[in-house]
This record gives structure tokens, C-alpha cells and sequence, in this order.
């Protein structure tokens, strides 16, 4: 382990690709480049708010109190190490299911990538830190509020075991930044900040759609062979059939990060194919949520209030239409329609698979008999989505119902484990009561079927139905604290969050279901792209 100085930097990107031969950081359209050089701009006071050290140990960094401060420095932007080179990239993407054109890192920053003691490459962003060629109207930067929600929200959904795009470091910059949050005339000073990202690369689905859409076939080929040689070695050199192979690759991560979103309960709330990253990683956290009572029309976002295009149930398919994106944007590299669409169909078939053995998981059962497990399974949402039921609580409290043959089975016996889950228990009536027991003892049915002694079933379910996720309004206390100076609770959520599936004495709060007063609060549950 060593300081900021021994980052040794390998940055293919940029050796590899063409670049924009116009240095000057005026916003443009880009052409015949897939990257433009841009240097982060300094920021008055930069503060390490928090960083995070399974990342920093991954980078092989040490950070001490030493070199807090140089780290604080050099992730807001004020300084460069040597071997950097930094640069914004160009891509393009639908939003809300239109083709936008040029969308670019209008606030992201690759400062380079590195490559650890263990071979592995690590690209390193900074996001906030100043204008690009690709800002468009905006400022480039990013606010204190949505980067503790970023920087949070990055390392748990990697402690959940969800692929995600990794965070380093949270620094505030000392510089106010206006935001007018819900676009209603009211606009605000706020503090800003910037989050060091970290992924093995930022490509996005974007990045080769707008190559497509300029009909820039020949750089379109130069960033597929790039991307498979440098995040897909095992698909062998550039061929239309290693194109169709990188295409089945994206579509199969793609179905599995789904899967994984469906069992913890997040929403992304801007599923845009910009936001969509090439390895199958969740990969910018904007207005995204958890949800609270089981609602799969539930979106987070405000600016997709009415449409809700990318609501809780709809991700699976939403994700489906990105690949058909990805896979129109690569077609001319394929010539032929039929291995994409196969690839779809995979994308599918993996989907509908991981699900049912997730399900499975939640349920802490073996779905054997798709007959008869099935329906147990379809009949529970319902039940879930009729009175507000926390969806994190009901599953981890599932594992506690008593199924061994004895256990009690009458109505109230069935329903103590899980009533912790119900948001308005008083509201709850008898007929809905009547129906969940039902279910429930179905399922103590079902489980003493396979024979599994109750302990080893919650074990097992226990590491598959999570008791501490970011929950909307504890990144909101966070940032109320983090706003006036206190970082505390960001640091102290990190720290839980770090071992998401482990009962921790203590920290029974951070387990806790929404209270009331967070049911309408900005920043819980409603969020816009203001950021
Ligand atoms: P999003 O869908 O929020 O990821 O952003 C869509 C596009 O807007 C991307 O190209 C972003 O880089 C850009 N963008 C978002 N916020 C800003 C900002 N404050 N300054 C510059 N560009 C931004
Ligand atoms: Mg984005």
C-alpha cells in the first residue's frame, strides 16, 4: 500500500482512440472523436468528506491523516498527479425514449486509469469537477446533496453484491452552486462537491449510438475493437462474430444487474441509454430510490412523474429496449440482424431465469415444482402492493416464521413476524389480514415440504434479503447534517451499509421503515434530475 504518488497510470482510452484535436473547453458537437481533452476546474476549499477504503485498497492507495488532505486535492480537482490525462467522452443516448443526439461527460472527468499491483485497470472520474465540450447549458459541476447520495448509495449497492460502478472518495469544494431543485422559479445557493467514481471502464451504451447515428462507422469499429480487447479479452480479436459475442455478453450482464436491482428493491429513475454502462454496471445515481411499501409503479423521479417510464416493474423491460439501442447502434459492425436478436431473446430467457432462482432465494425455497411454486410466488405481490408493505422488512422478517412441522399456524402466529413490515397496521383490515395469512401458511406448507430446519433456512435467506439498504430518508438526514458541516451520519451509514445482510447491535435505526414525516419530504421520496 503506498500514496497518491505511486498511481501508476496506463490510460488506453485515450492512447488508443481518436481524440478531439480542438483543446479548447467550449461546448460543441464533437465530431470524429470519441473523447475530448479537459482539465477539472479548481475549486476553493476541497474537504474530504469520506472516502472509501475497500476502493482505496483496490487502487492499492493508503490513506492516512497524512494525505487526506492531498487526496481531498487532488479528487476535487486542483491538482493532477503525474501520469494523468484528463478527458471527457463523447456519447450520445435516447432519454424518455427519444434519440437526444450529443449528451457527452457534461460533468465527468476522467483523470485516467490505473493499473494495480494485480494487473487489474481502474479508470478514475471525477463528476462536479467543472465544464466540459459536452455541458451543453449547464455548469458542469454538482451539488453536495446528490453526491453524498452517489458516494453512498455506489458503495452499498456494491456491498449488496450488485454490480455498480465504485465510488472513492467525497469531497466538498468550498464553492456554491445554484439549483433550482423541483425547476419551480425557486433556485438556491447550495454547496458543492465531487465524487471520485471508479469503474474498470464508463462506456456506455450511448458511446457507440452516437457513432452509429453519424453514420461514423469506422470509429464506431475502433471503439468495438477497443472495448472488446480492453473489458472483453475473452471474446477473442474483433470479428462480426466477437461483435455478436460482446452483444450477448452485455445483454446477459444486463439481465443479471436487473435481477439483482428486483431483489433489493432500487430504482434507478433515469434508465436512459447513456445511463447505461457497457459491463453491465448500475452507473449514475441521479433522482434513483429504494423502494419502501412494495409499489411497482413506484418511480423516485419527478421529471417522470407522469409517464413513469422507468418505474420499479417496468426496469426489466426497459432495460430490453436499451439493448435493442445497443444492439440497432452495432448492427452495422454485424451486418445481420438475426445473432442480435438473439441476443434479445437471451437477454430474456437469462432475465426470466435469474429472476424465478432469485425469487427462489428470497423465498429461501427450491423452486422444484413450477407448477405449484409459481403461483405461491405470483400470488404474494398483490398481497404486498394491497396495504403498504415494506418490501426490505417483509422479506428479512420472512425468515423468521416459524415453518418446522408443530409450528403454530393460526392467523396471528403467521402474521407476528412480519406485521414490523406493515406501515399503517391499524388500517390493515380483517379480510387482507385473512388473505396474507393464507399465503403465509401456504408457504410454511411449502417450506416444510423440502425439509429445511427453520435456522438453516433464515441463514440462507438472511444473505439474500438485505436489512440495511440507503433508504430515501436516511440519505436525506445525512445530507440535512452533511449541509450544515456535520458528515458524521454519511460516514456512519458507509460504515453499516459495508455489511448490509448483518444484524448490527446498535444500529437498529438504519433498519428502520420510513417515518411519516419523510412519506412527502423532497429529497425521500420525490426527487427531480436537479443535481
Ligand atoms: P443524466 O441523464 O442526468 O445522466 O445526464 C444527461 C446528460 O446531461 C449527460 O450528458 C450529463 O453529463 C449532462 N449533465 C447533467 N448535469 C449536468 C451539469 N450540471 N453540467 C453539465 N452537464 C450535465
Ligand atoms: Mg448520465
Amino acid at each position: 500500500m503506498a500514496g497518491l504518488e505511486s498511481l501508476r497510470f496506463t490510460n488506453r482510452f485515450t492512447r488508443d482512440l481518436p481524440g478531439d484535436p480542438d483543446t479548447r473547453n467550449l461546448r460543441r458537437q464533437v465530431r470524429g472523436a470519441c473523447w475530448s481533452r479537459v482539465n477539472p476546474t479548481p475549486v476553493t476549499k476541497p474537504e474530504l468528506v469520506a472516502y472509501s477504503r475497500e476502493v482505496a485498497e483496490s487502487l492499492d492507495l493508503e490513506i492516512t491523516p497524512d494525505n487526506e488532505q492531498a487526496l481531498a486535492d487532488v479528487m476535487g480537482g486542483n491538482r493532477l498527479l503525474e501520469g494523468m490525462d484528463p478527458f471527457a467522452m463523447c456519447y450520445g443516448g435516447h432519454q424518455f425514449g427519444n434519440w437526444a443526439g450529443q449528451l457527452g461527460d457534461g460533468r465527468a472527468i476522467n483523470l485516467g486509469e490505473v493499473v494495480n499491483r494485480k494487473g487489474e485497470h481502474w479508470t478514475l472520474q471525477l463528476k462536479g469537477a467543472g465544464p466540459t465540450p459536452y455541458s451543453r447549458t449547464a455548469d458542469g459541476l454538482a451539488v453536495l446533496r446528490s453526491s453524498v447520495r452517489e458516494f453512498l448509495c455506489s458503495e452499498a449497492m456494491h456491498h449488496l453484491g450488485v454490480p455498480t460502478t465504485r465510488a472513492l472518495s467525497l469531497v466538498s469544494t468550498g464553492e456554491s452552486v445554484v439549483r433550482d431543485m423541483f425547476y419551480d422559479g425557486n433556485p438556491k445557493h447550495e454547496p458543492g462537491a465531487v465524487v471520485c467514481r471508479v469503474a474498470p471502464s464508463f462506456t456506455r451504451f450511448g458511446n457507440f449510438q452516437i457513432f452509429a447515428a453519424r453514420q461514423e462507422h469506422d470509429l464506431l469499429k475502433q471503439l468495438t475493437d477497443f472495448t472488446l480487447r480492453s473489458d472483453f479479452p475473452h471474446l477473442g480479436e474483433p470479428s462480426p462474430e466477437a461483435y455478436t459475442a460482446l452483444f450477448h455478453e452485455v445483454c446477459a450482464r444486463t439481465a443479471d444487474m436487473i435481477v439483482h436491482w428486483m431483489r433489493v428493491g432500487f430504482v434507478h429513475g433515469v434508465m436512459n441509454t447513456d445511463n447505461m454502462s457497457i459491463l453491465g454496471l448500475t452507473i449514475d445515481y441521479g433522482p434513483y430510490g429504494w423502494l419502501e411499501d412494495y409499489d411497482p409503479d413506484w418511480t423516485p423521479n419527478t421529471t417522470d412523474a407522469q409517464g413513469r417510464r422507468y418505474r420499479f416493474g417496468a426496469q426489466p423491460q426497459i432495460a430490453l429496449w436499451n439493448l435493442l439501442q445497443l444492439g440497432n447502434a452495432l448492427y452495422p459492425l454485424v451486418g445481420d440482424a438475426k445473432p442480435l436478436e438473439a441476443g434479445l431473446d437471451a437477454y430474456a430467457n437469462r432475465f426470466q431465469s435469474g429472476h424465478r432462482r432469485m425469487m427462489a432465494g428470497k423465498l429461501g425455497i427450491c423452486l422444484r415444482d413450477p407448477d405449484q411454486d409459481e403461483p405461491l410466488v405470483a400470488e404474494l405481490w398483490p398481497l404486498l402492493a394491497a396495504v403498504e408493505t415494506d418490501m426490505t422488512l417483509f422479506f428479512r422478517r420472512l425468515a423468521d416464521l416459524r415453518c418446522e412441522a408443530g409450528a403454530p399456524d393460526a392467523d396471528s402466529d403467521l402474521l407476528a413476524p412480519v406485521e414490523q413490515a406493515f406501515y399503517q397496521p391499524e388500517k390493515i383490515g380483517a379480510e387482507h389480514r385473512a388473505s396474507l395469512a393464507d399465503w403465509l401458511r401456504r408457504y410454511q406448507q411449502r417450506v416444510r415440504m423440502e425439509g429445511v430446519p427453520d435456522p438453516v433456512r433464515k441463514e440462507a435467506m438472511n444473505w439474500v434479503n438485505p436489512l440495511y439498504v440507503l433508504r430515501n430518508y436516511l440519505a436525506q438526514l445525512a445530507i440535512d447534517k452533511a449541509e450544515h458541516g456535520n458528515y458524521g451520519m454519511v460516514r456512519d451509514l458507509l460504515e453499516v451499509l459495508r455489511h448490509p445482510y448483518t444484524e448490527q447491535p446498535g444500529k437498529e435505526e438504519y433498519a428502520a421503515k420510513r417515518p411519516e414525516w419523510a412519506r412527502s419530504r423532497a429529497g425521500c421520496s420525490m426527487l427531480s434530475c436537479s443535481s
